[in-house]
């Protein structure tokens, strides 16, 4: 069904790829003419319609969906593979499976009606109606009433258990494997606080009358399908890895009912305000679940990837109109940078005023539904009084970060301290339609302080050389330039080590201590060392102790190993984790039996994992040995063997070469043979057993096997696979980013035959 938005529609065209329709009706029975060709279903209506009008017509089709929708079933090679079907419509593959307007600029209810056998569960988006049984067969009606954009639609079929919880009346639901109820009631526990929480911090109660979470067979992450989130089934987690993972996954997705479902970017080039919301409301959920320190993890570790990201290359506004394909726009620009941008905005606006324009946002565009970043500047404007346009301008529709330099001085006359402060960042010549603020504005708080205490001035830098001069009584022992680290920035201010000292053993704000710590990474002086080494093991923040830690891990010496050995036993997982993976840097066969004791008795698995690595490092008979115990340990998702074949991967031992044969046999579980055929591609060239193994791989219908099968051939090189590969990656029924994949390594075989 469908209105005109204006009279004398005469012909309606949907998004729909190589559809075989059958006929198109009109409500009252009478046919449509149609055509239908590779993209597009062209309806001709029987007459002119007017706005007041609506027009109600049937498409009766079949399709064979290359993208969009996937069919899961057992194979000779993993009988346990479940029967499954799951659907991922963002960016533009709902179009393969269902006629739509697929954009996400318009919306539409919908009724799902399903039928399949007895035993299968079939779910979709909206409300549950009814279930008829008919034999053996049974229907489902779903209804969506409220209207939402194409991407979002969702459907998923599977033999599931259904775990009900619910928040102030919302029922919430969770699809999981039969025999996973008890790992679902533990991994999914948080969900329906995390669902009140989003609501009072929104101001907004959860906009539907369902929610859900259905875990699929090797789904890509997840997906914020309206009311019904489908994710990957490796979010069912035993206790053991509830350690190391936390539920910011879930928290992503329930943040996306508001940002992203309720008001939706008006096209895709503002997918940050979907993207960097759900990432920011991750954070703000780890905050309120697991204290401040870890919301301030998140924010500083997607500072990290952002900057790291920038320098390798990843140049583009947040909001860009400059791309091939909408799917394009999935990176962290889109994710991280904005939400360490939104991070920002909540310092600059305070806490009330932020949250008072979030609620405010929400309001207002929930009706019509759609959002630019003008609308979230114009309810903080609404809300607040102040125009920060200057604020969007220059973080989302410009590229880059501000570049500083900072210089202090004393002057001890004066009783001054005189910061001069440069914007230093340029346009990229490779990409010159892309604007770079000449100088940024940009609100920051400077702490000083002196032995009388600190004291916290704000000022607005906005020129791109510009001084500023602080009455202070005494020389500051420390200056600490954005104090809290809110702004996305590179910064160089040259402090000597015994400032640095100082502030890493002294400074209140946290950020200013990791601050410290990481600009004496590298170094040879030795008050330094001793400083990181009792941060590494006294700072009463997690955070300080992992930088410590991994500013020590260049650094040689007794003090050093000793620091690292007792971080093996810090309360918090990632300082661990850090510890061992610079210890086993070290390949000294010492440290054999500590990384052994940790296979055994370390409770989170990235840790061991680290220490598996470790082993592998040494590589010595004995450390073959206790990986391959490792390698025999049952456990959650096979997460021990992985890692002991991590640290076999090592080894020249022969042995090692049976192991990895036996784990990439058919009969394994996918997790086991990825590891394991990636291993036979940097070891067994010209093994024809191996070879065997890797095909079989290749032509399996579990798709991570299929990648690791390509990375194996590739790391081979192996001019005898050429014919395969060719042959394969001609196939016509093929996922499109497989099939690039496949060629690309064909081409890398052919031109490496061509260089010898
Ligand atoms: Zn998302």
């Amino acid at each position: 069904q469908m209105k005109p938005f204006v009279d004398g529609l005469k012909t309606v065209e949907l998004d729909a790829t190589k559809f075989n329709v059958e006929w198109v009706k009109l409500s009252n029975g009478n046919a449509l003419k149609y055509e239908a060709d590779k993209e597009k279903i062209t309806i001709i209506l029987d007459r002119v319609y007017k706005s007041s009008e609506t027009i109600s017509f049937t498409v009766k089709y079949s399709a064979q969906p290359k993208l969009g929708l996937t069919f899961v079933k057992p194979s000779t090679s993993d009988p346990k593979r479940p029967y499954q079907i799951w659907t991922q419509g963002e960016t533009l593959t709902n179009r393969e499976w269902f006629p739509c307007y697929d954009s996400p600029n318009d919306r539409a209810t919908s009724e799902t009606f399903i039928t399949v056998d007895s035993k299968y569960t079939a779910i979709s988006n909206g409300e549950l109606i009814e279930v008829k049984e008919n034999k053996n067969k049974k229907t489902y009606h779903w209804k969506m009433d409220y209207p939402f954009p194409s991407y979002l639609a969702s459907l998923v079929v599977g033999e599931f258990a259904e775990l009900k919880q619910e928040t102030e009346g919302v029922p919430i639901f969770h699809y999981v494997y039969k025999d996973q109820l008890e790992n679902a009631r533990r991994s999914f526990a948080s969900v329906p606080e995390m669902m009140r929480f989003f609501a009072t911090k929104l101001g907004h109660p959860y906009p539907y009358k369902k929610y859900a979470e259905v875990m699929v067979y090797e789904f890509p992450g997840g997906m914020e399908n309206i009311t019904a989130t489908t994710m990957t089934d490796n979010l069912v987690r035993d206790e053991r890895a509830m350690i190391d993972n936390n539920d910011g996954l879930s928290a992503h997705e329930l943040a996306h009912q508001w940002f992203g479902n309720l008001v939706t970017c008006r096209d895709w080039s503002e997918l940050w305000l979907n993207e960097g919301f759900a990432n920011f409301m991750d954070a703000v959920w780890l905050g309120h679940s697991k204290g401040q320190e870890e919301y301030l993890r998140d924010v500083l570790e997607s500072q990290n990837t952002v900057l790291q990201r920038y320098k390798q290359g990843s140049h583009r506004p947040v909001a860009t109109k400059r791309f091939y394909h909408p799917d394009d726009l999935f990176d962290e620009n889109s994710y991280a940078r904005p939400q360490v941008i939104i991070h920002y905005l909540k310092h600059i606006l305070g806490e009330e005023a932020f949250w008072k324009a979030v609620n405010h946002y929400i309001t207002v565009n929930r009706q019509r539904g759609l959002v630019t970043g003008t609308d979230l500047s114009k309810a903080i404007e609404d809300v607040t009084g102040q125009n920060l346009d200057w604020f969007f301008e220059q973080w989302i529709y410009k590229l880059g970060q501000p570049e500083l330099e900072i210089n202090s001085q004393y002057d001890e006359k004066k009783q001054q301290l005189k910061l001069t402060v440069k914007q230093l960042q340029k346009k990229d010549p490779e990409k010159p339609w892309f604007d770079v603020p000449e100088a940024y504005r940009l609100p920051v708080d400077i702490g000083i302080t002196t032995s009388k205490g600190t004291k916290i001035h704000q000022v607005i830098i906005n020129q791109i050389e510009q001084q500023f001069s602080f009455p202070t009584e005494e020389k500051p022992v420390i200056v600490n330039f954005d104090r809290g680290n809110y702004i996305l920035k590179t910064v160089k201010f040259t402090r000597t080590s015994d400032e640095l000292i100082y502030q890493l053993g002294s400074d209140e704000d946290v950020t200013g201590r990791i601050r410290a710590a990481v600009e004496l990474k590298n170094t040879v002086y030795e008050p330094a060392i001793l400083a990181l080494a009792t941060a590494a093991k006294e700072d009463k923040s997690s955070l300080v102790r992992l930088q410590a830690v991994d500013s020590l891990s260049t650094v040689k010496g007794e003090i050093v190993k000793k620091t690292l050995l007792a971080a093996l036993t810090d309360s918090n997982w990632q300082v661990r984790q850090r510890a061992v993976t610079i210890l086993g840097q070290f390949k000294d066969k010492d440290l054999l039996a500590i990384f052994q004791k940790i296979t055994g008795n370390e409770p989170s698995y990235k840790t061991v994992n680290a220490a598996a690595n470790a082993l592998g490092l040494i590589g010595s008979l004995e450390a073959v040995e206790v990986l391959l115990e490792l390698a025999k340990k049952p456990s959650w998702q096979d997460t021990l063997t992985r890692s002991a074949l991590l640290g076999l991967s090592y080894s020249q031992d022969p042995r090692v070469l049976d192991v990895a044969l036996k784990c990439a046999a058919p009969g394994n579980s996918r997790y086991i043979r990825s590891e394991a055929v990636e291993m036979l591609g940097a070891r067994a060239k010209g093994n024809k057993q191996a070879l065997d193994l890797i095909r079989m791989a290749l032509t399996d219908k579990s798709s991570s096997l299929n990648y690791s099968a390509l990375a194996a051939l590739s790391e081979m090189s192996d001019k005898e696979t050429l014919e395969f590969l060719e042959e394969y990656s001609k196939k016509t029924n093929l996922d499109p980013n497989l099939q690039k994949y496949a060629e690309q390594v064909v081409n890398q075989i052919k031109q490496k035959g061509a260089g010898n």
